[in-house]
């Protein structure tokens, strides 16, 4: 069972086989685009790819990090609404008391982040999964970051590989 550091190792060493690959595909069949920028945002999403599955275990490396963050957001957004709801003295009260009540929001994010997650090498070790990956990368670059679908494409092809790369070591391939 590989770990973090072999999932991710392997993602950063065997990306130019992916670029291959892909340049490969573009001569042929899928007007996939290999700029700069498409080919180093790739080079991202697929190594982060290479270690996503695992989020589903508590003690990943990717899940307590992803926890932490998720914790902080969901903290930053309780404050953003619940700013001036407090009117119990001076400013710098209210201030701290909205805070209070945002952190333990944050905790409560802390741990529903754990238990929200399907079980360890259950669907979120899927092609299903890769796919949504993929997809969601291909949203990411070509609305988000409002490159071109060809990049997009390649993007969300080489998503794909990366997440695939991992079900792969894991020996953990099914559909769903
Ligand atoms: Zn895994």
């Amino acid at each position: 069972m590989p770990n973090y550091e072999e999932h991710v190792l392997s993602g950063l060493v065997s990306y130019p086989f992916i670029v291959l690959l892909c340049g490969f595909l573009t001569s042929k069949v899928i007007p996939v685009e290999l700029t700069p920028l498409s080919l180093i945002i790739g080079y991202a999403f697929y190594v982060l790819g290479s270690d996503l599955p695992d989020m589903d275990h508590p003690n990943a490396l990717l899940h307590r990090g992803a926890k932490a963050i998720v914790a902080v957001l969901v903290g930053g957004v309780a404050y953003l609404n619940l700013a001036g709801s407090f009117k119990l003295g001076p400013p710098w009260l209210d201030v701290a008391v909205t805070w209070g009540v945002s952190a333990l929001a944050a905790l409560g994010a802390w741990y529903v982040f754990t238990l929200m997650m399907p079980n360890h090498r259950g669907v979120m070790h899927s092609l299903l999964f890769a796919s949504i990956y993929g997809l969601l990368a291909f949203l990411t670059v070509e609305y988000g970051l409002r490159m071109r679908s060809g990049e997009a494409l390649y993007v969300a092809i080489v998503s794909f590989c990366g997440y695939t790369l991992h079900l792969l070591l894991d020996r953990e391939i099914k559909l769903l």
